[in-house]
């Protein structure tokens, strides 16, 4: 390694100081860039590109980077779906040892402190699962059909649910059916190369709805019909 001396940029102009910002978080693979990790990797201090911008939000701004994440800014959506892939990797309910890295984006204490606990976390986060609304029969529109037979040409041919499956629906069904196929009883969990779909029981094209007693969850294989074609 030559010997030098680091070059400063407590003199350099702005744009050398924001591009220098973009280069660290590129560095790191990152849209964004702490202070903590921009002094590890910038060339200037960050307290030059705070004094020199008013504050580390604004030169990241300024950079065109995004905001740094800080837990504020995390929505109870982002930890929902953290709890739903924590649960599919684990195949059962996350245990509180268990909320953190690598697993876990976020960790227990982030859950603590939105939540109360662990526990009301998970209670709000099954409530999550279960409010998707898709797949809500839409009793209104039964009794309307009902109530106006003039209405009764139009709702005849509308669909109380819609053809694809949400994700908490999928999720749902996957819990419900213990993350095995309904056919063969192949599981991710046993044989890690099973890809498990999720698909109507009657079809959609026969008049099945998205419904979550329409809905198992069925291994590849067994899905696409070619579980034992050798014997067609
Ligand atoms: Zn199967």
């Amino acid at each position: 390694m030559k010997f030098e001396l680091e070059e400063s940029l407590r003199g350099a102009p702005d744009e050398k100081l924001l591009e220098d910002m973009r280069r660290s978080a590129k560095a790191i693979g990152r849209v964004t860039i702490t202070m903590a990790e921009y002094e590890r990797s910038g060339k200037a201090h960050p307290s030059t590109i705070q004094r020199r911008f008013g504050s580390w939000p604004k030169a990241l701004k300024l950079a065109g980077l995004q905001p740094s994440r800080s837990k504020i800014w995390i929505t109870d959506e982002e930890l929902f779906e953290n709890i739903k892939s924590l649960w599919m990797s684990l195949g059962r309910q996350p245990r509180y040892t268990e909320v953190r890295a690598p697993n876990s984006r976020f960790s227990a204490g982030t859950y603590e402190n939105r939540f109360g606990s662990w526990a009301k976390a998970l209670r709000e986060f099954v409530a999550w699962v279960n409010s998707d609304a898709s797949d809500q029969p839409q009793q209104d529109a039964e009794q309307a059909l009902d109530a106006a037979d003039a209405t009764i040409q139009i709702c005849s041919t509308t669909r109380r649910t819609r053809r694809e499956i949400s994700d908490r629906q999928r999720f749902r069904i996957l819990v419900r059916d213990g993350f095995r196929c309904k056919a063969c009883g192949a599981s991710p969990l046993k044989e890690p190369g099973i890809e498990l779909h999720v698909d109507h029981v009657l079809p959609w094209s026969k008049g099945g709805e998205t419904t979550d007693d329409n809905l198992e969850t069925k291994c590849k294989q067994c899905n696409l019909g070619k579980g034992n074609a050798f014997h067609v």
